[in-house]
């Protein structure tokens, strides 16, 4: 007899190896590798997941318990997480973990909401109202407050606002006065959107189209680069991607920046493709998660938008993945493993499923331009705006010169208050941007020069004016403003040093009282709409002018703003690491993006203080090309990535001491396996040395390719010989080396 009957399971909780079940008989058949199953554990009950099936060897074993799901994972998705658990050295269950995302492990269910609609005429409503008023008062009451609203209610609020029981609702639905209608809880489903038709493509957008197409039609892996100027028309090839996608009979996948999935960009999809949209949002609730989910599993909805880990959603017949602003940071994992890069993962998923893989962006990140190049990737190229609208023009500005002119600290130069006050006056608007919240950057001892900082992080404490305290930017630690130094007790002033978007907004209001300002950063963002909020009321011009953190940067289409301020231009480049250029250089593009989408014409100002700088002069004028020679030439000399792969190992601690001593053990057992051509650099305190009372050391490994290494660190991490206490994280091509 040769049908099996064991299935290994993998636990969800913390096990690495797989515990074996036997499959009873009333489950023969359906448990496959990648189901979802129930089991007792001594005599608790866990889910798990199917890892292996194979023959009865041992009596005795425990049937599973309960089947919750045949069909969880497809099998390019098992296999996905196979190679991201050897990729990105993390046991399987851990990689596993981003295919069954709580709403799945937990089985939450959607909810269904009832709403009350009338099922009389107005007319016919109207009258029995009056007639209920004499002696069904309730009854009356129910009906006018139906009445009265424009859409039909919800019957739970309906009830609480009305401080009534469920009868009187109930009688009025036996009089066939009102009925009942269940839908499926969703916040999407009052969005409003006028339907848009594909536009007619100009040719570059047509010969990018083809080639996508091509591939498409074929159903062979392939990956193109789509490299087009902000409002180049990179979304109107999405649109009619997805289309021919459709037409296939295939669906498609589009990752937008976690910044970028507001309504405005999903109202985009919606009206060309009508409600055949799952988005997946942790903004949204388990219940709506599990029935896009759910949706998107059985082929019922085939189209699916979402942030970074919309990647692992189970589409079925996946045939297109578009990925939005490729470049972007917010597309790779850093804080926890797996430190997956969804771009990454895009690829690799679209080799395991056939599908076409599209990267968009008006600034490649440089390993996919270099990929491009090397012809790895499909390039197209868009090279103009698809409308009117021109490229704004990019203006470099010494802030010494323009400081020695205003004799004083300021932190606008005479051009861009000149630029804001026009602005004002013609009913535009214009966008400030700065890299930094808070009021004052540190507090500092006039004389013995001793700074605030945070108790529990190697950070300096930010000054937030708002509530009148300092804030720890790491751990959000806050407490009172210091009045004497606790180091000298000297007689002088603690002093403040440094700015960020709230002192901006200040002296600003402080200077012109009749610009109308918006302030958008992590602070005025902290709840769950206010990004949203803010960026509706700027949209609907209830400010003149928005200052904001890089937030702002980013994929926001405002029609009226035709001038972007940079604050501080240069800031981003005192940061070591080998990505702050290309950081930098793509901020600058971003933020000009923003500046004259529409047919006014858009003006960004850079203020700094190395006006010489080659990197602004090559953001400036936009030369993405002449960026990349010289970035390559630099990367190729100092031999980083693209020219090499790098991972970093980083361990964290309560006592310092300990944890540099185990990352020093660590590396030394790592030199001594690791192949020939890889170099491992030395252990250095991290960029944040210390976060909420942990230590941290890190070191960088160079190397030609990832899974030799990456098979070393796992044996490594699993002979792990140091203390609980201590953590360690493998960032595989890690976006930051520095912090
Ligand atoms: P990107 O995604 O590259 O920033 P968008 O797709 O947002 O650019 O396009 C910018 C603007 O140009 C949008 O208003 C869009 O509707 C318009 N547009 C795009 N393609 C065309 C076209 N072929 N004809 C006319 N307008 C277009
Ligand atoms: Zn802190």
């Amino acid at each position: 007899m040769s049908k099996n009957s064991v299935a290994g399971v993998l636990l969800d909780r913390n096990l690495e190896k797989h515990l074996d079940y036997e499959i009873p008989d009333e489950m023969q058949g359906r448990i496959k590798i990648g189901s979802r199953v129930e089991v007792f554990v001594r005599n608790a009950l866990c889910k798990g997941t199917v890892a292996i099936l194979k023959q009865a060897s041992e009596f005795n074993i425990r049937p599973l318990h309960r089947l919750i799901d045949e069909h969880s994972l497809s099998e390019p998705l098992w296999q996905l997480a196979h190679w991201m658990s050897r990729y990105y050295c993390t046991p399987l269950q851990k990689a596993l973990k981003c295919m069954t995302p709580p709403n799945v492990r937990r089985e939450v269910k959607q909810k269904t909401r009832i709403l009350v609609a009338l099922d009389l005429t107005r007319e016919e409503a109207l009258k029995l109202c009056s007639e209920l008023r004499r002696n069904e008062t309730k009854q009356a009451l129910v009906l006018e407050k139906i009445l009265a609203s424009e859409k039909p209610p919800l019957l739970a609020s309906l009830l609480e606002e009305l401080k009534i029981s469920r009868s009187a609702v109930e009688t009025l639905v036996k009089k066939k006065a009102l009925r009942l209608i269940e839908t499926k809880e969703s916040d999407l489903d009052d969005a409003e959107f006028f339907p848009s038709h594909p536009k007619i493509l100009n040719s570059e957008q047509a010969a990018c189209l083809m080639e996508i197409e091509k591939s498409l039609d074929l159903g062979t892996f392939q990956t193109h680069l789509l490299f087009g100027v902000t409002g180049s028309g990179k979304t109107e090839v999405y649109l009619q991607a997805i289309q021919r996608a459709l037409d296939l009979g295939k669906s498609a996948l589009l990752l937008v920046p976690e910044i970028a999935l507001t309504s405005q960009t999903i109202e985009r999809f919606r009206a060309r493709f009508g409600l055949k949209l799952a988005v997946l949002h942790h903004r949204r609730s388990l219940g709506e998660r599990s029935a896009a989910w759910e949706a998107l599993k059985t082929g019922e909805v085939k189209i699916a938008i979402g942030a970074r880990s919309a990647i692992f959603c189970p589409a079925k017949n996946l045939g297109l993945i578009l990925i939005d602003e490729e470049h972007d940071s917010s597309y790779k994992q850093s804080e926890e493993m797996p430190t997956y890069h969804a771009r990454d993962i895009a690829v690799m998923r679209g080799k395991l499923e056939n599908a076409t893989v599209v990267l968009g962006s008006a600034t490649p990140s440089l390993d996919s331009y270099a990929n491009a190049l090397g012809g790895k990737y499909r390039l197209g190229i868009l090279s103009t705006r698809a409308t009117l609208a021109s490229q704004p023009t990019m203006r470099i500005v010494d802030m010494k010169r323009a400081l020695d002119k205003v004799g004083g600290f300021s932190h606008f130069s005479p051009e861009l208050i000149e630029g804001m006050l026009e602005r004002v006056e013609k009913g535009e608007q214009t966008l400030l941007l700065l890299n930094r919240r808070g009021y004052r950057r540190m507090q500092i001892c006039s004389e013995c020069r001793y700074i605030a900082k945070c108790p529990h992080c190697d950070l300096t404490l930010t000054y937030h004016k708002e509530v009148n305290l300092l804030r720890c930017h790491l751990c959000d630690y806050q407490t009172l403003l210091l009045r004497e130094c606790p180091s000298c007790k000297g007689h002088s002033q603690m002093e403040f040093r440094g700015f960020g978007t709230e002192h901006v907004e200040k002296s600003l209001r402080a200077l012109f009282p009749q610009i109308r300002t918006l302030r958008m950063d992590r602070d005025t963002t902290r709840e769950k709409k206010s990004h949203e909020e803010l960026f509706k009321q700027f949209r609907a011009h209830k400010a003149d002018v928005l200052i904001g953190t890089q937030m702002i940067a980013k994929g926001f289409h405002f029609p009226s703003v035709t001038l972007v301020g940079i604050l501080n231009a240069d800031a981003a480049l005192q940061i070591p690491d080998f990505r702050s250029s290309e950081s930098l250089f793509q901020l600058i593009a971003q933020a000009s993006g923003r500046a004259g989408r529409s047919d006014l014409k858009g003006e960004v100002i850079l203020q700094t203080f190395l006006p010489d700088h080659p990197l602004l002069h090559l953001a400036a004028s936009q030369n993405y090309t002449a960026f990349y020679r010289k970035e390559i030439d630099e990367r190729r000399q100092f031999s980083f990535p693209p020219f090499c792969r790098l991972v970093k190992v980083v361990f964290s601690g309560p006592d310092s001491t300990e944890t540099e001593r185990t990352a020093m053990n660590f590396r030394m057992a790592l030199v001594n396996c690791a192949p020939s051509d890889t170099e491992i650099l030395p252990v250095l305190p991290a960029g944040h040395p210390k976060i909420k009372e942990r230590y941290r050391f890190q070191f960088l490994i160079k190397t030609k390719a990832i899974l030799p290494i990456a098979e070393r660190l796992e044996t490594l991490r699993q002979n792990r010989a140091f203390s609980k206490s201590i953590q360690m994280l493998i960032d595989i091509d890690p976006t930051a080396t520095f912090f």
